[in-house]
């Protein structure tokens, strides 16, 4: 199954996603966290990535489509993966459309696009209490998802930091990006009648139940 997770900054795609991966045993696919590694290792790419993320605008499609390209190339993902984060633009999405062709089996046929609905209040309060561990990438709520011990992640003991584009004129930004270029990918999906909408507000169990109902 190929599952496109589509929804607001914040709105829960990261938390959702790592779940899903679990339950259905196919990898998750996130291009922030791919940017995020590429920033942390330096690398070419992460150089250009880098002031971009960190403002909160969207990264080139030409470098996304090359990441996705990749990823969705290597054998682990052949039957499917849990897309979070792209695709963020029509382009985007319809390259993608044309990589699942091209590539054919069980991720073409059997694509579902999950939408989450959060509102934009919702998203700044989450957002400013949002912590995560700069090492295993585990997320944490500081009211209702807290770690036992303040500051370090439950999992594995290593510190928890806030996303550097986690700031208010970031998110702003962000929430812009979502409205302006991936809502139109939302209409190309609906247009497809492949769109499922999911209720992205209440606690992270229920939510993920709604998911998992939205998918059979
Ligand atoms: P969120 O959904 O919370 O905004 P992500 O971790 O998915 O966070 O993405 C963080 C940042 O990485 C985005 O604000 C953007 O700069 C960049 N990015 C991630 N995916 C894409 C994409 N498909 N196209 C363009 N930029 C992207």
């Amino acid at each position: 199954m190929q599952v496109i997770l589509i929804g607001p900054p914040g709105s829960g795609k990261g938390t959702q996603a790592k779940r899903l991966s679990a339950q259905l045993a196919i990898p998750h696919v996130s291009t922030g966290d791919m940017l995020r590694e590429a920033i942390a290792e330096v690398t070419e790419l992460g150089k250009v990535a880098a002031p971009i993320v960190a403002s909160g605008a969207l990264v080139p499609d030409d470098l996304m489509i090359g990441i996705i390209k990749e990823r969705l190339g290597r054998p682990d993902a052949a039957g499917g993966s849990i897309l979070d984060g792209f695709p963020r633009t029509v382009v985007q999405a319809e390259k993608l459309d044309a990589l699942l062709v091209q590539r054919g089996g069980n991720g073409a046929k059997n694509v579902r696009v999950v939408q989450l609905l959060v509102p934009d209040e919702a998203i700044v309060k989450r957002i400013a209490a949002r912590r995560s561990c700069g090492n295993c990438g585990a997320i944490y709520h500081l009211e209702t998802a807290p770690p036992a011990k303040a500051g370090v992640c439950d999992r594995c003991g290593a510190g928890l930091i806030a996303r550097v584009d986690d700031t208010e004129t970031a998110v702003r930004k962000r929430l812009q990006a979502f409205h302006g270029q991936t809502m139109p990918v939302v209409s190309y999906y609906r247009n497809q009648n492949l769109l499922r909408e999911v209720d992205g507000v209440g606690p992270v169990d229920e939510v993920f139940e709604r998911i998992r109902k939205s998918l059979s």
